[in-house]
């Protein structure tokens, strides 16, 4: 007889090749005891891991395990969660599947210690990458504490995976942070190498903790969203655009109180965020996404940490508009933290030098707007002003040193100061912004770029080019369908290169839907015949010159959303006032009164701020009247 080839595997072999679906690294271990104690009714989650990262000991306070359930709990399937199909449609437990604590023991040493609260005493059950053992009688505390050590000493390969201890680190630290943030009322420490990595107290609020967990970044940043009803709710906070980060590792994302990882999620929260934040900058937020188990298949993924939505579209829709809405009420006018600045100290100011802990003066404003230009990157400084690429068309040359202490500009003096300055807060929403500045005065322009107005005891800044810059995307987003456009009398012929002929043709379209009629006049030729009537000054040759280095256009898609905003913000930029143009007290006046009819007021299209408040307040404490 010949022998079958055809054989089954043993039990150890197919647990260890199913724990590698589920068990990847010693993150995956934390997840998972995490989210069993969490299932339990914990309130207390204490996690320890080794230098290594492959021991890991997670304690809870939880309901723990009867000697039974014990035994139980670390078979394949074995599962108190759900018991039918239909079950599994409305689960609300973290776990489901039965095969954590299996897939955690097949490929490590484990001990499970577990006392329920009438018990006398607790059990431990072993498993050595095999059999359980016997269940033990010891002594310890209502709760479970499940040991895990050695990870993946018996499957070399997946040891091989492992990275250095402290990015498997890092990734445990992660895991610990979403889980702590999806249940703010239960505590949560991380341990390792004796070292308290992570500490969240219980009963917190969801914004207590998400500050904790941003730190001071985010003080006095965070935005409330307020949702509707079902059938998606949305719940959260996110940061305002000044908190942004420079990669997503500041977004924590929840479906259904689960951590979860959703591109369609990600890219809403983005989207929401476009044209107030700078490129390269992401949003901050911990943003929980309520919906009907039914509406939802999270099963897709055996970590669970992948979910699916029925309704991609509905979903999309709400969470935007709850994003959208919560930034549009508020006042995101960047303030200068004054308060955080050392003191002037006078022999800098007297020797002239420049001392980074200035930053008070207009000048000192201006020079660091400067600084960040000529490093040539787009960059935000403690002011919150943005050094301005656009601006660099018409920038005059800072202005050169002086020997003598340079004296304030008289801006703020012809405003009567009050003689004890009320402390008023930065106001938060958009509404009192514009209230609080509604009498803004224009005093004058520093360096021909930023507006000086004074209002309400407090000096308001505009970045002259960045807010007629919001004004007029607006005006061109938001307008009629067909803008007005003007007949050149000249129609103005240029030039592009050879390889940018087939740009031009696709490019065409689109400027016209935008009130710009380009034609091929041949060869590498085009003339411009018509502009669009409140951009007739526009030097339209450099626009397209611009579009056409930074519009990707190598889709031949102009028609797709992002190229059209492109167009558009390259559009307002061009058309926009200039640093450095001077302006009258009524071209002041219409600008701030132009800028507030605006939907976004606070950043140019670019993500960069329009405007800079520093109240009572914060003036009167840089001169130390009060501290
Ligand atoms: P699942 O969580 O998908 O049910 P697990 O393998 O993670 O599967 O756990 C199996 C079972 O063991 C759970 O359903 C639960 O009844 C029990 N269990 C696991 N961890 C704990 C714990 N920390 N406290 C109480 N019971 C637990
Ligand atoms: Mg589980």
């Amino acid at each position: 007889m010949v022998e079958s080839r055809i054989r089954i595997l043993p039990r150890t072999l197919i647990d260890q090749i199913a724990a590698g679906e589920v068990i990847v690294r010693p993150a995956s271990v934390v997840k998972e005891l995490i989210e069993n104690s969490l299932d339990a009714g914990a309130s207390l989650v204490s996690v320890e891991v080794s230098e290594d990262t492959r021991d890991v000991s997670v304690s809870d306070d939880g309901c723990g395990m009867t000697p039974e359930e014990a035994s139980l709990s670390l078979e394949r399937h074995a599962t108190s969660k759900i018991a039918s199909l239909d079950d599994l449609i409305s689960v609300k437990t973290r776990g489901f599947r039965g095969e954590a604590l299996a897939s955690i023991a097949a490929v490590s040493r484990l001990t499970l210690t577990t006392r329920t609260p009438d018990a006398i005493a607790s059990t431990r059950v072993t498993m050595d990458g095999g059999e359980p053992g016997a269940p033990e009688t010891v002594g310890a505390p209502v709760g479970t504490t499940v040991c895990v050590r050695g990870l993946f000493y018996n499957t070399p390969a997946r040891l091989k995976f492992m990275r250095a201890p402290t990015t498997e680190l890092r990734r445990i630290l992660q895991v610990v942070t979403q889980q702590a943030l999806s249940y703010p009322a239960v505590a949560f420490s991380l341990l390792s190498k004796g070292r308290r990595l992570l500490e969240f107290p219980a009963r917190q609020t969801l914004k207590d903790r998400f500050r904790q967990v941003m730190g001071s970044s985010v003080e006095g940043m965070l935005l409330e969203l307020e949702s509707g009803n079902l059938p998606v709710t949305v719940h959260g906070y996110i940061a305002k655009p000044d908190a942004a980060r420079k990669d997503r590792s500041g977004q924590y994302l929840f479906v259904n109180r689960r951590p979860v990882t959703n591109r369609l999620l990600a890219t809403i929260l983005e989207q929401a965020y476009r044209g107030i934040l700078m490129t390269g900058r992401h949003p901050v937020g911990a943003i929980f996404v309520f919906l009907e188990p039914d509406e939802l298949d999270v099963n897709v993924h055996p970590t669970k940490e992948e979910v699916r939505f029925k309704d991609e579209r509905q979903v999309a829709s709400i969470v935007h508009r709850v994003v959208a809405g919560a930034l549009r009420k508020a006042s995101l006018v960047p303030s200068v933290r004054l308060s955080e600045a050392p003191p002037v100290s006078p022999s800098s100011l007297i020797k002239g030098r420049e001392s980074p802990g200035i930053f008070s003066t207009p000048e000192q404003m201006i020079r660091d707007a400067f600084k960040g230009q000529s490093r040539g990157a787009v960059e935000q400084t403690d002011l919150g002003i943005a050094a301005h690429r656009a601006a660099t068309h018409a920038m005059p040359s800072p202005p050169p040193a002086r020997e003598t202490p340079p004296r304030a500009q008289p801006v703020v003096a012809s405003e009567e100061m009050p003689e004890f300055p009320e402390a008023t807060a930065q106001p938060q929403t958009a509404t009192d912004f514009w209230e609080y500045v509604r009498n803004a005065e224009p005093l004058g322009q520093i360096a021909g770029t930023y507006i000086v107005a004074a209002c309400g005891g407090s000096m308001l800044l505009i970045d002259q080019h960045a807010a007629h810059e919001r004004i007029m995307y607006e005006r061109i987003t938001g307008g009629a369908a067909q803008p007005a456009i003007q007949r050149l009398l000249l129609p103005i012929t240029f030039d592009v290169d050879v390889s940018q002929i087939p740009d031009m043709e696709i490019l065409r379209e689109p400027l016209a839907s935008f009130g710009i009629e380009a034609e091929h006049f041949g060869g590498q030729t085009f003339v411009i015949n018509a502009l669009p009537s409140d951009l007739a000054d526009m030097d339209a040759p450099a626009l397209i010159r611009d579009l056409l280095e930074t519009v990707d256009l190598s889709r031949g898609d102009s028609a797709s959303l992002p190229a059209r905003e492109e167009i558009a913000r390259c559009l307002a930029c061009h058309g926009a006032i200039r640093a450095g143009q001077r302006l009258s007290r009524e071209e002041m006046v219409r600008l701030i009164d132009d800028l507030k009819n605006t939907r976004l007021a606070f950043t140019c299209p670019h993500g960069r701020p329009t405007m800079v408040l520093l109240t009572p307040e914060q003036l009167a404490r840089q001169f130390k009247r009060i501290t």
